[in-house]
């Protein structure tokens, strides 16, 4: 037992060291990038076969009509024919055999369970479900969307794509697709229960009258109003702050620290959006395209991207607005809390952003949150709250 558990952690750490290679054995033709483009389809093809055989428990009711859709299982066909070519094209070009020989296995034994013609074995919907298909579809969209702008118009071009700390980064992208039933009913329940109390039937119809352009305006405004105050207060209060620190912990800048963001945060970010939007009455379709702009927005803004927009800069935030958010200097704290229009920090006086420069360093000084999702969770509970770093 221990001789296998030590076999199983030899072997991780074995394949972390294939990804993280240095770039002299990252080279186009050295068999790196089909090694781990091979990698990434077979895990996402098998963990898509997966929730195909368990829906009820693996996939979300909104893929369902994705999943009855034929094309779908066309797509996780082709996923998996992609991952054992470029898999086994890597074993041909790689003298390490690591990346290929993972690449091939995963391919291999999600075709064993039956592939893309997997049938569901167990009927019916479990009360608790987890979002495995959902944290695959948003993981492939986002990063074969984001990994290639990054690479080509990088502000820090050494930076590589598994940089420090991408693991963790990656498990909070994991949880919060996992959890997103929970999520969702914890911010349903007080909207549904206020409108139980108050029906505000008037305002309501009033409101889903609206054109839904005037809509979905309204709320980008109304929303970025409130989280701009409730991003404030996250960096004002020392009980709040411990909270937030876990978001500006990250040290490196990519399209993956944006999901970095302590579960509770998540949550009263969530609320405090949601339940106003829910109450009012805005059409769900418009919530739901708001929903998906903010997250590919967040996305962007995180981003290693060195675009510099001098014109959608005045109107809009851009990654080096919120990279000065993010920035370990002095003249980083207490500035650009705006998630979309830095009006606002102009507004209230909070606005910064020097000409043509960017932050030296992203995170915290000092370093003071500890590394691993499970620390991170416990950070805001253990010992004194801290004061922020504006307030010292
Ligand atoms: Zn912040
Ligand atoms: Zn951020």
């Amino acid at each position: 037992m221990v001789a296998a558990m030590s076999k199983l952690h030899d072997a991780r750490m074995k394949l972390r060291g294939e990804l993280e290679a240095p770039p002299a054995l990252r080279k186009f033709g050295e068999g790196w990038i089909s090694g781990v483009l091979g990698l990434v389809l077979g895990l996402a093809g098998l963990l898509l076969v997966i929730s195909l055989i368990a829906p009820g428990a693996f996939a979300i009711p909104e893929t369902q009509n994705l999943r009855d859709n034929p094309w779908y299982r066309v797509g996780i066909h082709f996923v998996l024919i992609g991952a054992f070519a470029l898999s086994t094209l890597s074993l041909v070009l790689r003298r390490d055999r690591t990346l290929g020989t993972c690449g091939v296995a995963l391919t291999l034994f999600a075709a064993l369970i039956g592939g893309s013609q997997a049938t569901a074995q167990v009927s019916g919907r479990l009360p608790l479900f987890l979002g495995l298909d959902f944290f695959v579809l948003r993981i492939l969209f986002t990063g074969f969307l984001f990994i290639p702008l990054e690479r080509i118009f990088s502000h820090r071009g050494e930076q590589p794509i598994f940089r420090e700390e991408w693991r963790e980064d990656l498990f909070y992208y994991l949880v919060s697709s996992l959890m997103v039933q929970v999520l969702t009913f914890l911010t349903f329940l007080p909207a549904k229960s206020i409108l139980a109390v108050a029906p505000l039937t008037g305002v309501r119809g009033w409101v889903a009258g609206l054109p839904v352009v005037v809509q979905f305006v309204a709320i980008m405004f109304l929303t970025d109003l409130v989280q701009y105050w409730v991003h404030r207060a996250f960096h004002k209060l020392p009980w709040l702050w411990k909270f937030h620190a876990v978001h500006h912990s990250a040290r490196s800048m990519d399209w993956m620290a944006g999901a970095r963001m302590h579960f509770l945060e998540i949550l009263a970010l969530r609320c405090t959006t949601v339940i106003p939007m829910y109450v009012l009455g805005f059409s769900p379709n418009v919530m739901n395209t708001y929903i998906f702009v903010v997250y590919l927005y967040s996305t962007f803004v995180h981003a290693n991207l060195s675009w510099r927009l001098p014109v959608i800069e005045k109107i809009l935030v851009t990654p080096r607005f919120h990279h000065w958010h993010h920035g370990i200097e002095e003249e980083s704290i207490d500035v650009n809390f705006s998630i979309h229009f830095p009006l606002l920090d102009k507004l209230f006086g909070t606005y910064h952003l020097p000409k043509d420069r960017w932050p030296s360093e992203y995170g915290l000084q000092g370093h003071p949150v500890p590394l691993g999702y499970l620390k991170q969770f416990k950070y805001p509970f253990q010992g004194k709250p801290k004061t922020p770093p504006g307030e010292g």
